[in-house]
């Protein structure tokens, strides 16, 4: 079948029954004739919704990766820990593939995702050229299913629940600014859907 007939089907994610896809009106959503399931909707201010998002979720990660995550009292001492310092000391000890490991998921993927997220929207407001739209385009739907940093927050909260008995913990500002960061994350990844954002690239480029 040629790409460009496969570019005007839908396949419903529940039953799998096949539908073309039509122009909707602005902000009104096609169901799957079969089982009623949500195949997709059209969002006037995608792109606004966009470029406010994802700059929030960018300030939230740049809060929490430049202040105290942590404070733990320790044998009188007190010791401070932020996101940054924690990856550099697990290199310092020697611990290369787990620090390599979680730099990757707690830090290059989430940033690069989410400044992809704003870089479009921006593209798409500004008219940016087609050929780099569709770059950031291809980029984000490859990296969007290797963004996992709300496992690792989980991740993160158990740890710490476990440390609290065993140590005075003082949650700082970055802690509280990780949640609200990993909240519009998936805020984001939940509400802005590929299917939309190709759509507005072939209304924009084509
Ligand atoms: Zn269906």
């Amino acid at each position: 079948m040629d790409e460009k007939l496969l570019d005007t089907l839908i396949i419903c994610p529940k039953c799998q029954a096949l539908h073309s896809i039509v122009e909707l009106e602005e902000d009104t959503k096609a169901h799957c004739a079969t089982c009623n399931t949500l195949l997709y909707k059209e969002d006037s201010c995608l792109v606004d919704k966009m470029i406010a998002l994802s700059l929030s979720a960018l300030l939230f990660f740049i809060i929490s990766n430049s202040f105290v995550i942590v404070q733990i009292d320790l044998l009188g001492s007190e010791e401070f820990m932020n996101i940054p310092a924690m990856l550099l000391r697990l290199f310092d000890s020697g611990f290369y593939i787990v620090g390599l490991f979680l730099s990757l998921f707690l830090f290059i993927l989430p940033f690069m995702t989410i400044s992809i997220y704003l870089l479009l929207g921006v593209a798409y407001r500004l008219g940016w050229s087609g050929a780099y739209a569709k770059n950031l385009l291809i980029t984000l739907s490859n990296i969007r299913l290797w963004n996992m940093v709300d496992i690792f927050l989980i991740s993160i909260l158990i740890a710490m629940v476990k440390l609290v008995d065993l140590f005075a913990l003082h949650l700082g500002i970055a802690f509280y600014s990780l949640i609200l960061y990993v909240l519009l994350d998936i805020y984001l990844s939940k509400s802005i859907k590929m299917f939309n954002l190709w759509r507005e690239y072939e209304r924009r480029y084509r």
